[in-house]
């Protein structure tokens, strides 16, 4: 080969090395990132990951996710929710206003996180439900996609989608951290189900590793997400499966490992949750990578 041949160009490097994965859902407006987004960032784009969702999980922050998207375009998108946690904070009419004018917004391509967390207790169940049940009504009149957030509340987070009846658009259970036999009921609810680094943590035997390793969740219903600041994928505490573990490539492992941290995890992870579900699926990471980045880029719409 002469030198030439072998002088690619800057841009295309990434795509004879990488994995090309899609964020659905990073915390990229969490105060950990205030020093120093342009380099979370960068390094994301290294990874092989294209195109990042930014969560909004109050109206505050769903605002500045979408002043996120104006910085980085082709890169952030947004979404426009209020976490269940925050529920209780959307008592005045003026917020819902806001919230609706956020989501209306073209970079902003889903209504979420929102849902329900019976787990916690920041904001009442009832107060998490009409909270809950109003932004699905937004989801309905907008048409964009839903990233629903559940914790211990799935008969109620099922009934109020449920009334959504047919305009009810596409939905994502974002975070999914239930057992099979959840993750199954949302599947034949027509649901998405989005993966983060919480397939290490869960080594329960009819948990998510098990919708996985017993193809139950087909790969035309999967995302994945990093969740980012949280769900820090811990390989090394987490005793996987030699099979699994051999899915790890050293790419992938050396952004975890340099820059990832319980603390702090970092959309630059994602790599390394695609491995870790193909290693579970027994399928090939590339497989696995194109599959969830098709998925994400036709539900969500990120073409601009
Ligand atoms: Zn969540």
């Amino acid at each position: 080969m002469t030198s030439e041949e072998t002088q690619i160009p800057e841009e295309l490097k990434g795509c004879y090395e990488n994995l090309i994965v899609i964020d659905i859902g990073a915390n990229l407006t969490n105060k950990k990132y205030g020093r120093d987004l342009d380099s979370v960032i960068q390094r994301a784009k290294d990874a092989g990951v294209q195109k990042i969702m930014v969560t909004g999980t109050s109206v505050r922050n769903s605002k500045e996710a979408l002043r996120l998207t104006r910085l980085y375009p082709g890169t952030i998108y947004s979404t426009a929710g209020v976490h269940p946690h925050d529920a209780k904070s959307m008592a005045e009419e003026e917020l819902w206003a806001e919230l609706r004018q956020v989501a209306a917004a073209p970079e902003c391509v889903a209504l979420g996180e929102c849902g329900l967390n019976y787990t916690k207790d920041f904001s009442e169940p009832h107060v998490q439900r009409a909270v809950f049940k109003r932004q699905v009504e937004l989801a309905c009149e907008l048409q964009k996609p839903l990233l629903v957030h559940e914790k211990a509340a799935q008969e109620d987070v099922l009934r109020i989608l449920e009334e959504g009846g047919a305009r009810l658009p596409p939905v994502v259970v974002h975070s999914f951290t239930g057992s099979a036999e959840q993750g199954l009921r949302y599947l034949e609810r027509g649901c998405y189900l989005a993966l983060t680094g919480y397939v290490c943590k869960d080594k329960a035997a009819d948990g998510v590793r098990r919708l996985l390793a017993d193809r139950l969740l087909p790969l035309d219903r999967l995302l994945v997400e990093t969740d980012s600041p949280f769900m820090y994928p811990n390989v090394r505490a987490s005793k996987l499966p030699p099979h699994v573990k051999s899915c790890l490539t050293e790419r992938s492992m050396n952004f975890v490992n340099r820059y990832c941290t319980f603390q702090r995890n970092e959309p630059c992870a994602l790599p390394a949750v695609v491995e870790l579900a193909a290693g579970f699926l027994g399928r090939s990471a590339q497989d696995v990578a194109l599959a969830t980045a098709f998925n994400a880029l036709k539900l969500f719409g990120l073409s601009h």
